[in-house]
């Protein structure tokens, strides 16, 4: 919308961080996205979460849980992992080339960061908490819900995949099932990072990937709809994720 002139003013750039455990429609659409807008795309990266999990570290090299896995303790006792990958992979990234961009001259209010969040999941909008970002989010100013932003989307003829870590714990099940279905090489490999996770050193008990605290490549996904799965994200996502 930014590059048809329909929000404006236009961008200076846009700002992508890749955890390196997106599905590769996500690659494959950033790539058109580098190549068709009339404004820098960048690429961030602080790691990849995928290995850094399965190695049970996080980006400054220090052990502990960098993805809230579902955990069952030996009692049976269920809980979920420390929640650190949104902050590290994607908003600290993102802050450091924005500061970056403006030459580290980081007074009140120097960016305006635009955040994609629709009326859906209104509720993931959350304040900068840095002084010199100001966040500003142009599709709720639009009371736009997703499918309107799919409707805008295909005028201009494009459909964007959803963006999120092939191994996200906050899939709900209508995700998986999409995964499973169109994308089985990623599903197997969210499945074997899933029993890799199980037995971890420092946890009692056991990690899953799926809130069911089932093995994903055992879950029964096909009565999602019916027990009325919450949506992509729970509320502990900083929103950032998933834009
Ligand atoms: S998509 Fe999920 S696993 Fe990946 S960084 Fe975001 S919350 Fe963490």
């Amino acid at each position: 919308m930014a590059a048809h002139g329909e929000i404006g003013p236009m961008p200076d750039c846009a700002i992508f961080a890749d955890t390196g455990w997106e599905p590769r429609a996500v690659y494959e659409h950033l790539g058109r996205l580098r190549d068709a807008l009339p404004f820098p795309v960048h690429v961030v990266s602080a790691g990849d979460i995928r290995s850094d999990a399965i190695a049970k570290v996080n980006t400054t090299g220090q052990r502990f849980a960098a993805i809230p896995w579902f955990v069952r303790s030996p009692r049976g006792k269920d809980g979920i992992g420390r929640r650190q990958c949104t902050k590290e992979y994607k908003l600290e990234p993102i802050r450091r080339k924005a500061s970056e961009l403006i030459n580290g001259k980081r007074r009140r209010g120097a960016v305006e960061m635009w955040v994609g969040i629709s009326l859906d999941e209104a509720w993931r909008m959350k304040p900068s908490r840095r002084q010199y970002i100001v966040n500003r989010w142009p599709l709720l100013e639009r009371q736009m819900r997703q499918r309107d932003c799919e409707a805008v989307l295909a005028r201009f003829g494009w459909k964007a995949p959803k963006s999120a870590c092939i191994g996200c714990p906050f899939h709900d099940d209508a995700m998986w099932r999409d995964l499973r279905d169109n994308a089985p090489e990623e599903f197997a490999d969210a499945c074997e990072v899933d029993r890799i996770i199980r037995h971890q050193p420092g946890i009692r008990g056991e990690q899953f990937m799926h809130r069911s605290r089932v093995p994903l490549d055992q879950v029964d996904l096909s009565t999602a709809a019916e027990r009325g799965q919450p949506d992509l994200f729970l509320n502990e996502c900083e929103g950032m994720c998933g834009v």
